[in-house]
């Protein structure tokens, strides 16, 4: 297996997909990336959603387009809009290091006008559905003049929404010498009439067998202190807004205990287990079925009654005893040629156990990071835009009232109110978060859940422990992120300090680890310090800085315990995203310091 680097993707996009978790190509992008890069052969791909065709075609375009020619030169086009969201979504992740570039999905059931202001302004990349798409050509609003590149996905789904013809429109305007990629699952005789007829000696690719259920799968593991469990899994849930999924437990009470959890918290979850009579899951079951519920918390006997074919997730809070209840739980998800994620929430003594699991469904895990809250903030506000861009208006029920309405704003530009509205989620958001502790994520070689005690030599390296000292009087010791392991040294440990400091602060004693250090500041200065270099980064290294544990006279900041709020009131997590307007002052007790986290765009 090739590596992006080998196959020839830019430094700048492996940046952006490096920090998406993608590690090494999936087999479509092996197999498609070289040609779009190469030259301009067409290609026919028979891959399915799941199979991770849009970074097979998106990473290749991004990285040929001319940031310089403010016009559009690469044409995606897909059968629905949320196909077309989901594309564009994926297009500007993955070109988050390339400046100036600019990617428009166009699709029906939006405003045209701004679509059209925005291709006044100029788009690189258009992501369109071809109704959308033959609209705007009709109104002469879009050039594709300059398109080099054309992209048809699930190319055998927009003939079957017939839209054959304005497939022929819209090429009929492209011009000839462009490069051409059609995706398909099938390879109908349709197709077949239009890849003869607009593509050059194709090269056909077919990736595998498609819908294979436990292909689309992906799993996932957080390694979490056991303490940090619950804290984990709020912000895995906050993090994925539209999450619709299972969350196993052990036990019975277990599920019943983390269902209450959720409610209390706010979230849309309910429990499923044998403790509830027949009748009782049957109205759960049916909850869930139809959406009402979006978190089932339940035990594996009783989960088996219930088939869902949609999950977005599956969740193991904890791994199962029985190895083989691993596969049934995440053959959940992934399901009708869906893809789905299997998270597992572990502890560090699972690792073993993942690593069996591996071996048996004959895939490899990935290491998730818990998301931070700025992650979580950025994600939930999205969400919200994207709710407000697709929300159905219904024009006869506020027709009545929209005039006094649009008298009281007519003060504001559309600018502001669009701030304004975006503030209101995003300033309630941010505050819930700002304060929140870290969750630790334990190295593998000694958690403090290990009953074990580590070995003399690997002592220092517990997490954020003082490193066996304790600081000089008046001196508080501090832990920051970064060790030798990122070039570290004393130089250059008093070199960040001063840069990122405002005031100048006397440094004390020094200890730099392998992956962190320690150094030493006067007790008056610690919060300062501490405020200043938090969150700044070094080398594309998000640098955290706290009190070193039982290692300094200041206070470890963020320490629980800080803003008098009682610990449930401190831990209660955020509501779903629709329901997010009630929360109480209350500050949540879980900040974690995802690595390279990214800062919410609208802060
Ligand atoms: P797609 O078929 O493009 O919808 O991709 C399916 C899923 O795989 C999406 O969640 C992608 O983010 C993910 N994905 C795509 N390529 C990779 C990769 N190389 N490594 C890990 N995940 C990937």
């Amino acid at each position: 297996m090739k590596t992006f680097e080998e196959l020839g993707v830019a430094a700048n996009i492996r940046k952006a997909i490096e920090e998406m978790g993608y590690e090494n190509p999936m087999p479509v992008q092996e197999e498609v990336i070289p040609y779009l890069l190469g030259d301009t052969t067409d290609v026919i791909a028979l891959a399915q959603t799941g199979t991770g065709k849009t970074a097979a075609f998106g990473l290749p375009v991004l990285q040929k387009i001319e940031i310089k020619e403010n016009v559009p030169q690469a044409l995606i086009l897909c059968p629905t809009r949320e196909l077309c969201l989901q594309i564009a979504g994926d297009l500007s992740d993955y070109s988050k290091y390339i400046d100036n570039l600019r990617v428009l999905p166009v699709y029906g059931g939006s405003s045209i006008e701004s679509q059209i202001k925005s291709l006044k302004r100029g788009v690189q990349i258009i992501v369109a559905t071809p109704g959308r798409l033959i609209d705007l050509i009709n109104r002469k609003t879009v050039d594709l003049s300059n398109v080099k590149y054309v992209v048809l996905d699930e190319a055998d789904e927009m003939l079957n929404m017939g839209f054959t013809e304005s497939i022929d429109e819209i090429l009929s305007k492209v011009p000839q010498g462009r490069q051409m990629l059609l995706f398909s699952a099938t390879m109908p005789k349709e197709i077949a009439k239009i890849t003869k007829k607009y593509m050059q000696s194709p090269k056909e690719i077919t990736i595998g067998r498609k819908n294979e259920g436990s292909n689309n799968v992906k799993h996932v593991y957080y390694m979490v202190h056991a303490k940090d469990k619950y804290l984990a899994l709020k912000r895995i849930a906050d993090y994925y807004p539209n999450i619709y999924g299972i969350i196993f437990c052990r036990t019975r009470r277990e599920t019943q205990e983390i269902a209450d959890k959720l409610i209390q918290d706010g979230y849309n979850a309910d429990s499923l287990h044998g403790d509830l009579s027949q009748a009782q899951r049957d109205y759960v079951m049916q909850k869930f079925r139809i959406h009402n519920i979006q978190l089932l918390v339940a035990t594996d006997v009783a989960a088996r009654g219930l088939d869902v074919d949609s999950l977005t997730h599956v969740i193991n809070y904890g791994l199962p005893d029985d190895i083989e209840s691993y596969t049934h739980r995440s053959g959940r998800t992934g399901r009708a040629g869906k893809t789905g994620t299997s998270i597992s929430i572990v502890h560090v003594k699972e690792k073993g156990k993942i690593r069996e699991i591996e071996k048996i469904i004959n895939k490899k895990f990935e290491q998730g990071a818990i998301p931070s809250g700025e992650a979580i903030c950025e994600k939930q506000l999205f969400n919200l835009v994207d709710r407000i861009e697709k929300v159905k208006v219904n024009e006869d029920e506020i027709s009545n009232l929209l005039p006094s309405v649009y008298r009281k704003l007519d003060w504001l530009e559309k600018e502001d109110i669009i701030k304004r509205v975006v503030a209101l989620e995003f300033n309630r958001l941010i505050d819930y978060y700002r304060d929140a502790d870290e969750i630790e994520t334990p190295s593998d070689r000694f958690s403090r859940d290990d009953k074990s005690y580590p070995r003399r030599k690997d002592r220092d390296r517990s997490d954020r422990s003082s490193g066996g000292r304790t600081a000089e009087k008046g001196y508080s010791r501090l832990f920051i992120n970064i060790g030798r392991t990122d070039n570290v040294n004393p130089a250059t440990l008093m070199g960040l300090v001063n840069d990122f400091v405002p005031e100048k602060v006397n440094i004390g004693r020094i200890d730099i680890m392998q992956n962190f250090s320690f150094f030493e500041v006067p007790d008056r200065d610690a919060q300062k310090v501490i405020k200043s270099m938090s969150r700044q980064e070094q080398n594309g290294r998000r640098i955290s800085v706290e009190v070193a544990q039982g290692g300094g006279s200041g206070e470890r900041s963020g320490s629980r315990g800080g803003f008098g709020a009682s610990r449930s009131d401190r831990d209660r997590g955020p509501r779903r995203n629709s329901d997010f307007k009630s929360r109480s002052s209350s500050k949540p007790s879980d900040k974690s310091q995802r690595k390279g986290g990214r800062k919410p765009k609208f802060s």
